[in-house]
């Protein structure tokens, strides 16, 4: 049975290979001793796909730091612009692109204004494709292009790229990943694919693996934008659910007698605690004034809105312990203007969290993004790099090569 002895002994290769692409991917310049030691593989093992790896270009061995007698240790490190991503992070009133290099390197960024009134798919699409082709300036010729990720707030289906629902952009049952895909060939010739995720499921992924959860396994996200997204990562996998919808916890019911929420339902969380809540929450107006203002006029110390920031405080912790007792995190993550009002709101949170089961409470930190506005953009990158990491050479050899237009 040589064949199949061989077929396996290729399958164990690339295994291997993705996972010292993975280990230099998450943590950058890694000498080749700690690679031997985190894969267990033995070093001439390690040595011969390291040798692999520079071949493809996609990682290089240099000089380390520290050891001041002697050769200095060599480290292998990713090369960024040997293979990138695109990454996009739909909001809604403004969308942000980065370039990010292999080793998770922010390679150029862009952001574009998403214009008066309702943002359609179709404009979208173009908008994205259009930061694209500026992004790609920041690479060299020949870099390898191996995947696009989207965040979008909504409920999300990641494996066929449909936008199920998207209250506040107004978006239901839209094809977005496959139009996206096709004006993405049409103008660049090619194009990996198109990797869709929600916002705070993206957000929660990349925290845990580069952000302030680092290290942790059971993290709660809550992306905080016009509405409010959640993202669970249980036992270190994000919870999806059957239809990979997952997770809505803007949309759990906290106030059955509440104002009418974008979803139909009445009374939701995001309906206490999105940006449209929290102004009209101080007396302003939302469609004149911005949490830029009402962050402001809270640091000059206006009364009317400290007073609003105890009640949002409030109801904040009150679906944060719903979720602390039934998920027990060991991090809360409030992204988006819920952090930025963290400084304003710690105390009430923290009280609501008091009357959590015992156990549960101690254990969850609640805190700000480690990686600030950008945790949804690194995890839709993140995303994108998902098949490079599952079999790195392959990817590279089947991929879009980038050349100035
Ligand atoms: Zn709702």
């Amino acid at each position: 049975m040589l064949h199949t002895s061989a077929a396996t002994q290729d399958e164990l290769r690339r295994h291997n290979l993705a996972r010292l692409v993975r280990i230099l991917h998450n943590s950058g310049a890694t000498t080749r001793s700690d690679l031997v030691a985190s894969t267990g593989l033995n070093r001439s093992t390690v040595g011969v796909l390291v040798t692999e790896l520079v071949t493809a270009g996609l990682v290089e061995e240099v000089a380390g730091p520290g050891g001041n007698v002697g050769r200095p240790s060599l480290v292998v490190r990713p090369v960024a612009d040997s293979a990138v991503v695109t990454a996009f992070d739909v909001r809604v009133g403004v969308t942000v692109g980065a370039i990010v290099g292999l080793g998770g390197t922010t390679l150029a960024t862009v952001e574009s204004p998403n214009g008066p009134g309702p943002l359609t798919p179709e404009a979208a699409v173009a908008q994205i494709v259009s930061m694209a082709a500026e992004l790609f300036n920041a690479v060299p010729d020949g870099a390898s292009w191996v995947g696009v990720g989207v965040a979008i707030p909504g409920v999300v289906n990641i494996d066929s790229g449909l936008v199920l629902l998207a209250p506040n952009l107004q978006w239901s049952d839209v094809e977005f990943g496959a139009q996206l895909e096709t004006a993405m060939r049409q103008e660049f010739g090619g194009c990996p694919l198109v990797h869709l995720g929600n916002d705070a499921n993206l957000g929660a992924m990349s925290e845990s693996v580069r952000g302030v959860a680092r290290g942790r396994h059971n993290v709660i996200y809550l992306s905080g934008d016009v509405g409010i997204g959640g993202g669970i990562v249980l036992d270190g996998r994000i919870l999806s659910g059957n239809g990979g919808y997952g997770g809505e916890v803007g949309h759990m019911v906290v106030r059955p007698d509440g104002r009418r929420c974008r979803c139909g339902s009445q009374g939701c969380w995001e309906t206490e605690i999105g940006q449209e809540a929290i102004l009209r929450a101080a007396g302003l107006d939302p469609k004149t004034s911005s949490i830029d203002e009402f962050v402001k006029r809270a640091d000059e110390g206006d009364p009317q809105v400290l007073l609003a920031m105890d009640s949002i405080g409030d109801w904040i912790g009150i679906g944060l312990s719903n979720l602390v007792n039934t998920f027990n995190p060991d991090a809360v993550i409030l992204g988006g203007h819920l952090g930025r009002l963290l400084p304003y709101t710690a105390a009430h949170i923290a009280d609501r969290l008091a009357h959590s089961l015992p156990g549960v409470q101690e254990t969850a930190l609640v805190t700000e993004p480690g990686l600030g506005a950008r945790s949804t953009l690194v995890g839709a990158s993140e995303v994108a790099f998902g098949r490079l990491l599952a079999d790195p050479l392959g990817e590279v050899e089947s991929s879009h090569a980038l050349v100035a237009s």
